[in-house]
């Protein structure tokens, strides 16, 4: 079979450039337009305003070209070729390097078929809907997760503070105890404590009631929270019952401070309904024999000493031998 060039004669090719849809020009290896068709007239335009190749195409795809001209590449690309002001084509671009240096550019219309084009227009829609959704969907997620975490500090709180005195509970003022003795004992430090119980408390909720009672408490733990120093820590130990941990310190820092105390919790007036009440305290100091105490055996020191001070008539102080 012979080849179709081979039976094509030079005045077919005329009529076969001028008849086919498809905008050929051959071009100079510039761009410069050396011969164009009928089809790539009906752009270009009668005017001689356009003389190169990349002058038919919008501004974004003007490079494109230019850059198919420079490495001669014989791909296809696809660009927007400018009808008017008013008008573009998405066309199918190729560019067939000739050996005299020029080369032969060929373009195709791609029709866009209404039902494709909303097909995309739908597609696009989707997708914009769908990034919007998941932008939503993340800033949830980013509350959810700050709600969550608000929700583990309070619990972590809740786990850990006296709900009353807002102070460290039980469980935590024991617990920093532990982790004191064991600070003390692996440094050599000075470690003493102080066990501070309401005098006669039952007296106060009996004459006035418990929310009465619950007040004084709440004041006490104030006093005791303003009036001590860092690194020393204070806790709800037992129902009128504080504790106070002095890292650092002997027995004779503890008891300036449980003087100290004593004297600020006497001179305090709590002022609720139509009562002024007045507490005192008794305060029992013991300071961390090195090798010998546990944080329970501390405790227990420090807790007779505070029995001892009761026994003494109260609104005192005693340090544990
Ligand atoms: P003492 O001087 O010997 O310490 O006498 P006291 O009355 O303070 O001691 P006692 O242990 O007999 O009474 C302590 C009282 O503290 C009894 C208990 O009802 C009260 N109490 C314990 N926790 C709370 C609380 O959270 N709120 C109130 N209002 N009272 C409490
Ligand atoms: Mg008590
Ligand atoms: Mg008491």
């Amino acid at each position: 079979m012979k080849k179709l060039e081979q039976l094509i004669s030079p005045n077919n090719l005329v009529g076969l450039f001028d008849n086919i849809h498809a905008m050929i020009a051959l071009v100079e290896s510039d761009g410069v337009l050396i011969s164009w068709n009928h089809a790539f007239e009906e752009i270009k335009g009668p005017s001689s305003a356009i003389t190169t190749l990349e002058n038919i195409f919008s501004e974004k795809d003007k490079h494109l070209v230019i850059s198919k001209l420079v490495f001669a590449s014989h791909e296809n690309w696809i660009a927007e070729v400018v009808l008017n002001e008013a008008d573009s084509v998405i066309c199918d671009c190729t560019l067939i390097p000739l050996a005299n240096g020029n080369s032969l550019f060929i373009a195709e219309k791609i029709d866009s078929d209404p039902a494709i084009q909303q097909t995309i227009e739908r597609l696009n829609r989707q997708v914009k809907m769908f990034k919007i959704e998941s932008e939503s969907a993340k800033k949830i997620a980013r509350n959810k997760q700050i709600e969550m975490e608000s929700v583990m500090i309070q619990a972590r709180e809740v786990a850990q503070i006296d709900a009353l005195t807002f102070l460290l509970n039980r469980r935590m003022i024991v617990r920093e105890l532990q982790d004191e003795v064991l600070r003390a004992e692996r440094y050599k430090n000075t470690l003493s404590i102080s066990i501070i119980d309401v005098d006669k408390f039952k007296l106060v909720n009996d004459t006035y009631g418990h929310p009465v009672g619950d007040e004084v408490l709440k004041q006490v733990a104030c006093q005791l929270r303003d009036h001590i120093r860092h690194p020393d820590s204070v806790g709800r130990y037992g129902g009128e019952e504080f504790l106070i941990l002095l890292p650092n310190s002997d027995a004779k820092a503890a008891t300036e401070q449980a003087i100290r105390l004593g004297k600020e919790i006497r001179e305090m007036v709590v002022a609720i309904k139509e009562y002024k009440l007045k507490v005192t305290v008794s305060i029992g100091i013991a300071q961390l024999k090195l090798g010998v105490d546990t944080w329970d055996t501390l405790l227990n020191r420090a807790d007779n000493a505070m029995y001892e001070a009761k026994n003494k008539g109260r609104d005192c102080w005693v340090v544990a031998n």
